[in-house]
């Protein structure tokens, strides 16, 4: 099955807001990148703002966060309905950022991928090992105790809905990627879970000089990349390389 690339940039807390739309006012000058699909996710106050930009162009946004719930007494949260009416089309969940300092769970990020799907949201789970569990060889096991309550929750039929973000939390922000060969074995045990439609995308490290060498690796369909992607133009370059596969 041929999937469609993806390649995000996860702002994470940066840039101003006048910042933000500069960077996006250069994406859409600079893109489309044929054949693959392109997002950006700011800071949550800037989304409207974003999405009011990227009218007409094919640029997408995506929010770095979203609750489970539609409503309620949950304060500081916001719902799928909130994104969706602001013209957001994804979510970043369960970013091992939010499981080390928000205490995510893979519970509450199963339910979070659920609303999401249920509210037309692309979810884009984000799962990943530690260097102590690679080294304890325990990869496999991370990955699947994080992916299964999310299967769960999701049949075959609608995975296509779904992104997984394989992000190995060594590689994240340490600029040390993950080899080739390593983002290979993880991918392939990965399809084997998901089934063939689910776009896998790697995340840990992604810049523009070895974007091509990962790009290449089989059942690698896209990337999450956080600090080169707070440049519109190293951004892009990475984005590139899928259309040239
Ligand atoms: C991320 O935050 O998802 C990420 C992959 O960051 P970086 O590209 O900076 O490693």
């Amino acid at each position: 099955m041929s999937l469609t690339p993806l390649i995000v940039g996860n702002w994470k807390l940066n840039l101003s807001l006048v910042q933000a739309l500069q960077q996006i006012e250069i994406l859409i000058r600079e893109m489309p990148v044929a054949g693959a699909e392109i997002a950006i996710a700011p800071v949550v106050t800037q989304l409207s703002a974003a999405c009011l930009k990227v009218q007409g162009a094919s640029l997408k946004i995506a929010a770095q966060n979203v609750f489970y719930a539609a409503k309620g007494a949950y304060t500081g949260e916001w719902a799928v309905a909130h994104l969706q009416e602001l013209g957001v089309s994804m979510a970043i969940i369960g970013h091992s950022e939010r499981r080390q300092y928000f205490a995510e769970d893979s519970k509450s990020v199963a339910l979070k991928a659920k609303a999401c799907i249920d509210g037309n949201l692309t979810p884009i789970v984000c799962i990943g090992e530690t260097l102590a569990q690679r080294r304890a060889n325990e990869t496999q096991n991370v990955l699947l105790e994080q992916l299964e309550p999310v299967l769960e929750q999701i049949p075959e039929n609608r995975r296509n809905q779904i992104v997984v973000a394989y992000e190995p939390v060594w590689a994240i922000g340490t600029g040390q990627h993950a080899e080739p060969e390593q983002v290979a074995r993880v991918h392939e045990f990965l399809r084997a879970q998901v089934g063939p439609s689910t776009r896998l995308i790697y995340g840990g490290s992604v810049k523009a000089d070895n974007a091509a060498e990962l790009a290449a690796v089989k059942d690698v369909n896209g990337f999450l990349v956080g600090g080169a992607s707070l440049d519109a133009n190293s951004f892009l370059a990475i984005a590139k390389v899928f259309s040239s596969l």
